[in-house]
């Protein structure tokens, strides 16, 4: 399809001229380099495997029977070119690899997954959890996913043709040897996951189980931490690429994985309680963004400047527009009287009182009740009650008492 499109443009582009170093010439010829350039890159592009629909290349064993080339995701990807569905070694690294049973699992959760969506969901969060954490093993020394080191070399590593340490050696050798040892809740449900999928792969899985829903996100809850927390620190260029893809797409489908939503609140919710003010986030609108520095929505992981979050804030979640200002509401981002940023805004409840209103300042992190603070009746500015001053703020009171 590319070459039958390029070279009649081509062609026409690089007509016959008399004059080779006319300017008009010279335009073409940087046209024809820029046109080649696009086609090149084009047809490398076709030449890639899509991801979708390539073989999932193991980083174990080859006999693994869930390294097998993996069901089709429910996506349609039929515009996509089909890829050559032999497997060409390294072509998938671990960390792809791994990254790309994730998307499967995502892809199998969300809406309303039925039986077979959450079966594969199980196949393949397995595949990617033993992946992941080997990727991370590799990074102290690539020998160390061989069960037997005195056998490990580099072809048998490329090859794939291997014994590879089990979850359990992963995990024990990701401890000892690396020093990261994975919070217990985590490493539980990563063993408990095994289990079931073990099970799954000889009896099929039980209809209805609401405990697996619940270990799936469990399960995958931790793998984004692990991502997050022992991945992506000291990733190479190259990896942060593909993890930047991979954490996009699940950042989009978040909210539509309620086992996923549910194992983050399970998560997060004992840190919750303890801090105040939290309050929702504009970003993925739960209530989850504690004001500390830096604020961060422990739900999403977004991490706000205060000036970003107040004027997100006031659109976002107090749905103030500047066309609203236009029409005379208040300004977006007030002036803080405790620490002087614009970036307070209000009325607005907290996590811990719903049913209260606050203002919220995100630079000095005070959350004082609406009704404590008022207008100065000279410069209008935002202040608190005071008896000495009355109802004009700190700066009018001063200035009028120098002019006497
Ligand atoms: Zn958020
Ligand atoms: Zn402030
Ligand atoms: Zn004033």
């Amino acid at each position: 399809m590319g070459r039958a499109f390029r070279q009649p443009v081509l062609a026409r582009i690089i007509e016959p001229t008399s004059k080779l170093d006319s300017p008009e010439h010279r335009v073409h010829r940087a046209r024809v380099r820029q046109l080649r350039g696009i086609a090149d890159s084009l047809e490398a592009t076709l030449r890639q495997p899509c991801r979708s629909k390539a073989v999932r290349l193991p980083c174990t064993s080859v006999r693994e029977p869930y390294l097998s080339p993996a069901p089709l995701p429910r996506t349609d990807h039929s515009d996509r070119v089909r890829c050559d569905p032999v497997p060409q070694p390294l072509s998938f690294p671990p960390l792809p690899n791994g990254l790309d049973y994730l998307e499967s699992v995502v892809e199998h959760l969300r809406g309303e997954p039925n039986q077979r969506d959450l079966k594969y969901a199980i196949l393949h969060l397995q595949a990617a959890t033993e992946v992941l954490l080997k990727v991370r093993l590799m990074r102290e020394h690539w020998a160390l996913i061989f069960k037997n080191a005195d056998q490990a070399n580099l072809s048998t590593l490329s090859s794939g043709d291997f014994q590879s340490i089990g979850l359990k050696e992963t995990i024990s050798r990701l401890k000892g040897i690396a020093g990261v040892d994975l919070p217990t809740v985590h490493r539980n449900g990563f063993f408990r996951l095994a289990d079931e999928r073990n099970k799954l792969q000889h009896y099929g899985l039980d209809s209805g189980s609401q405990s697996i829903e619940s270990l799936v996100g469990l399960v995958l809850d931790g793998l984004l931490c692990f991502i997050r927390d022992r991945l992506r620190p000291d990733a190479a260029t190259h990896e942060l690429a593909v993890l930047d893809e991979t954490q996009e797409l699940i950042q989009e489908e978040l909210k539509r994985i309620d086992v996923l939503v549910q194992a983050i609140w399970d998560r997060i919710t004992p840190e919750l309680e303890k801090r105040d003010p939290v309050v929702f986030c504009p970003d993925c609108h739960q209530p989850a963004l504690v004001l500390d520095d830096p604020l961060r929505c422990h739900f999403c992981e977004h991490v706000w400047t205060p000036e970003e979050a107040a004027s997100a804030y006031a659109s976002e979640i107090l749905n103030v527009t500047w066309h609203d200002i236009a029409k005379g509401a208040d300004p977006v981002c007030r002036l803080c009287p405790e620490c002087g940023s614009e970036t307070l805004v209000g009325p607005s409840p907290t996590r811990s009182s719903p049913h209260d209103d606050y203002w919220i300042c995100f630079s000095c992190q005070q959350s004082p009740p609406y009704e404590r603070l008022s207008e100065c009746l000279k410069c209008g500015e935002l202040m608190e009650m005071d008896d000495e001053t009355g109802t004009v703020c700190q700066s009018c009171f001063d200035e009028a008492v120098y002019k006497d």
